[in-house]
């Protein structure tokens, strides 16, 4: 059985699977992304863990390539260069690092354009020609597909959603600016939503007690979930804010769908619902009720993984589908 192997590398974890031509997912593993000062012993702490999950294939494989989706990450050179919530600083050589330790031909790009090309193949946007997925983890990426191509611009970074600007001397951003979209709507940004009321409010919170490290996209869903008014209202916040920018993307690419992927994405309505009602106030009369706002259409595997080894499966000239 020929397979290729899909490397999702996020801010908190890193997710690999072992894919075949028709999208099926053998297996999948994470290990930490902040765990490793450095990118050789990162990569080499995933080949050890692949192996791990290639000794359990009970047949017989052979892996042609690897796809890696980065934030950051560029098609066109390889590598990723200054990515605002990864460990690493400045440029890492990303596809020359993993060729160096699977010896195997690689191709690199950014994960949300993995994810994109996921939910294109396999998902949610199966058929559609305009779309656009919105990954909202660490930080909040985004892969536009126009025409039926996905977008990479003259340098191959189009697409940084998550870095434009939406309220000037706004929150601090990893990325050395202050106020953009992710430091808002991101599983990260809506911690700092929570943190900030319940600093600025005394209202009663299961989430009061916890730490910021301990503090997760789904804990503040259960809360949700169960009537806690601070994390009802950091939904609506997050919503209204990643709203009313998709409400601006929407007015330049006019797409079919917008696609949410990622932790926060999990929420499900919770998020979805307010995104859709403030994206739905901000657009002009012509986009009204028109654009869907999508899950990840992708269950039982990651819509990342399985697009970056589609990536890998195509540049090997392979047609995936
Ligand atoms: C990076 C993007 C990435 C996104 C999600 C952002 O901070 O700039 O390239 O896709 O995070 O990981
Ligand atoms: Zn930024």
């Amino acid at each position: 059985k020929e397979i290729t192997l899909g490397i999702d590398i996020g801010g908190t974890n890193t997710v690999f699977g072992a894919v075949d031509l028709e999208g099926k997912c053998y297996f999948e593993g994470r290990i930490r992304t902040q765990d490793f000062k450095s990118f050789t012993e990162f990569v080499a702490e995933l080949r050890f863990a692949i192996d791990k999950h290639i000794g359990t294939l009970d047949f017989s494989h052979q892996i042609l390539g690897i796809g890696v989706g980065a934030p950051n990450g560029n098609f066109y050179t390889g590598s990723l260069d200054l990515a605002p919530n990864l460990p690493w600083k400045g440029k890492v050589e990303v596809a020359k690092e993993f060729k160096a330790q699977f010896d195997l031909p690689v191709w690199v790009t950014n994960d949300a354009k993995a994810a994109a090309i996921g939910e294109m193949m396999y998902g949610a946007a199966k058929g559609m020609r305009d779309f656009l997925v919105i990954t909202l983890g660490t930080g909040l990426g985004s892969g536009f597909v126009v025409n039926g191509n996905l977008i990479y611009g003259h340098d191959g970074f189009a697409g940084e959603f998550g870095h434009v600007i939406v309220s000037h001397d706004g929150r601090e951003c990893g990325c050395g600016r202050h106020g953009c979209l992710e430091t808002y709507a991101s599983a990260t940004g809506i911690k700092r939503t929570v943190y900030k009321q319940l600093a600025d409010s005394l209202k009663p919170s299961s989430l009061r007690s916890v730490s910021f490290d301990l503090l997760s996209a789904d804990m503040i869903s259960k809360a949700a979930e169960a009537g806690d008014e601070v994390a009802i209202q950091a939904f609506e916040y997050t919503g209204q804010i990643l709203g009313s920018k998709l409400a601006d993307v929407v007015h330049i690419f006019s797409p079919e769908a917008i696609i949410l992927f990622g932790g926060l994405a999990k929420a499900g309505e919770l998020i979805l619902a307010p995104v859709k009602h403030h994206m739905e106030l901000n657009l002009l009369p012509i986009f009204r009720n028109k654009v869907k706002v999508l899950p990840s259409g992708i269950h039982g595997s990651n819509a990342a993984v399985l697009g970056a080894a589609a990536l890998a499966w195509k540049e090997l000239g392979f047609s995936v589908k």
